[in-house]
C-alpha cells in the first residue's frame, strides 16, 4: 500500500483497459484515485480481447496505424509512450510479453485475464479505490466535479472519461462516455463499427460457409479500387470474416455510412499472376488427361470451392473430363481464381465489433494532456476518443498511451 502525497481526488469512470491503466499510473504518481465501473468486476472486455490471448501492443507502433477526424491528434501519445516505455512500464509491474513474428504482442500467459489481474492488483497495490456495478448517470462541473450513481453524489476535482465504445455490449460496450461528454458541451463524431464482419447478400457466398483460406482482396468503392490486403478470409453464412476482412471493414463501413456502394474483389492467389497459374492448370490438365475435371483444383484450393469456381467460371456442366476442358475454359477458371467479386451490403454491427471509429471530438481534446479543451478537469482516455487503430494490439495500446500521457501530464 501507498502512502498519498497528493490531495488531487480524481475520479476515472469505467474500469476496462484505459481506465485501469490511468488508474495505476495515477495512484503510483501518489493521487487519490476512485474508479467507478458498471459491471461487476474489472476488464471485461479486456479479458475476451486476441480470443482471450490479448494482443496487447504492437512493435510497430506508428501514426499510420491509427484514424481519427484529426489523424495527427495521437501523434504526442504515440511518440511519448510507445512500446519501448510500454515494454518497460510491463517489466516495472511484472507483466512479462512476448512478440510473435509480425510485432504482435502478448502477455507470456496467453492469458488475458492475467492483464487484468495484475493492472487491478497493482492499482489496488498503490491505494486506487474501485465501486463495481456502479454506473454513473449523471456528470456536472461547478466548484467541484459532481458524480452521481444511483441517487449518491460523489464530489471530485477531477475526471476521467474511460467509458470506452458501444462495441459490444455484452462486454460493457455503452455510448454513455458520449452522452455525459455530450452534455458538457463536446461534439461527438459519428460512431460507426471497426474491425466487424461484413455482409452480403450474395447467396453462393453462403453456400461456402466455414471455408476458410489465405487471400488478397481488394476493396472498390463506387467501382473504384481503394485498397487491397493480404490475409485470411471466412466465407459465412451471412458474408465474409477472418483478419482480412475486419481490416477493410473500417473502410467499407465508412463508404457505406457516406452512401457509397462496396465490393471486395477475392483472389485465391495473390502470390500468381494470370500467366503463371494458367500456366499451371495446362501443366496439371497434360499431367491428368480423362480425370474428372475436378482435379484440376483439388489440392490447390479448398475443395469446398471447387464447385463453386467451376460455375463462376461457366464451365458447362456437359464437360465431364479435363479432357473436354479448352484454352478458353482454363482461362475462365484463372479468371474465377483471381476474381471472386462480392458486393458488400452491410456489416454485423456494434454488437460485433471488436472496435468503434468515432467518439469524442479531438478537436476539443488537448493531445499532450487529454483534458477537455471545453470544461476544466475534465479528461479523457482510450475508445471514448475519436481514435481508433488496425487490428495487432494498436486499440490496446492507444488504450494504454492515452491513460500514460494523461497521468504524466498531472500535476
Ligand atoms: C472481442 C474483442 C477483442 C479485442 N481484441 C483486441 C486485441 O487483441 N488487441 C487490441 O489492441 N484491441 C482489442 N480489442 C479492442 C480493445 O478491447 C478496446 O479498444 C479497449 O478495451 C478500449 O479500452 P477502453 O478502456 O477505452 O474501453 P473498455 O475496455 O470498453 O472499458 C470501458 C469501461 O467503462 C465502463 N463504463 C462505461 N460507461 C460507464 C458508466 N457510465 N459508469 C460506469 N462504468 C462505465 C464499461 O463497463 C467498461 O468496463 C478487442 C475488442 C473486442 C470487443
Amino acid at each position: 500500500m501507498s502512502q498519498k502525497n497528493n490531495t488531487t481526488n480524481i475520479a476515472i469512470i469505467g474500469a476496462g483497459a484505459s481506465g485501469l491503466f490511468c488508474a495505476l499510473c495515477l495512484a503510483k504518481k501518489g493521487f487519490l484515485v476512485t474508479v467507478f465501473e458498471k459491471n461487476n468486476k474489472p476488464g471485461k472486455k479486456l479479458a475476451a480481447t486476441g480470443n482471450g490471448k490479448c494482443n496487447i501492443s504492437n512493435t510497430n507502433i506508428s501514426l499510420a496505424n491509427y484514424f481519427s477526424s484529426n489523424p495527427s491528434f495521437s501523434k504526442y501519445a504515440l511518440e511519448h509512450f510507445g512500446f519501448e516505455k510500454f515494454s518497460k512500464f510491463c517489466d516495472e509491474i511484472g507483466l512479462n510479453l512476448t512478440t510473435n513474428e509480425n510485432g504482435k504482442t502478448y502477455p507470456s500467459s496467453l492469458q488475458a485475464s492475467s492483464v487484468v489481474e495484475i493492472l487491478y492488483q497493482e492499482a489496488l497495490f498503490y491505494g486506487a479505490i474501485f465501486h463495481f456495478s456502479t454506473y454513473i448517470e449523471d456528470l456536472t462541473f461547478e466548484k467541484k466535479a459532481k458524480i452521481i450513481a444511483h441517487n449518491t453524489q460523489y464530489e471530485f476535482d477531477k475526471v476521467i472519461l474511460a467509458t470506452g465504445s458501444i462495441a459490444m455490449e455484452k462486454l460493457g460496450g455503452t455510448n454513455s462516455g458520449y452522452e455525459l461528454a455530450k452534455k458538457l458541451g463536446h461534439s461527438i463524431i459519428e460512431p460507426f463499427p471497426s474491425l466487424v464482419q461484413l455482409t452480403s447478400h450474395n447467396k453462393e457466398i453462403h453456400f461456402l460457409s466455414g471455408v476458410k483460406t489465405e487471400v488478397a482482396i481488394t476493396i472498390f468503392i463506387n467501382n473504384q479500387r481503394s485498397k487491397s490486403i493480404e490475409g485470411d478470409i471466412l466465407f459465412t453464412n451471412y458474408g465474409v470474416s477472418g483478419n482480412a476482412i475486419l481490416d477493410l471493414s473500417r473502410e467499407a463501413n465508412q463508404a457505406m455510412l457516406e452512401g457509397s456502394y462496396v465490393d471486395i474483389v477475392v483472389d485465391l492467389f495473390p502470390q500468381n499472376d494470370k500467366n503463371k497459374l494458367l500456366a499451371l492448370l495446362e501443366k496439371k490438365k497434360k499431367a491428368l488427361p480423362n480425370r474428372p475435371k475436378e482435379f484440376l483444383l483439388l489440392s490447390l484450393i479448398n475443395s469446398k470451392l471447387i464447385d463453386f469456381i467451376f460455375k463462376k467460371a461457366k464451365i458447362d456442366p456437359n464437360k465431364i473430363t479435363t479432357d473436354h476442358l479448352d484454352k478458353k475454359d482454363l482461362q475462365s477458371l484463372t479468371y474465377a481464381l483471381k476474381s471472386i467479386k462480392i458486393e458488400i451490403d452491410g456489416s454485423k454491427g456494434f454488437e460485433n465489433a471488436e472496435v468503434v471509429a468515432g467518439g469524442v471530438n479531438v478537436d476539443e481534446i488537448d493531445p499532450k494532456t487529454m483534458e477537455s479543451k471545453l470544461q476544466s478537469g475534465l479528461y479523457f482516455c482510450g475508445e471514448v476518443i475519436d481514435v481508433d487503430g488496425d487490428c495487432g494490439g494498436y486499440n490496446l495500446h492507444w488504450a494504454w498511451a492515452s491513460g500514460y500521457i494523461l497521468a504524466s501530464s498531472m500535476s
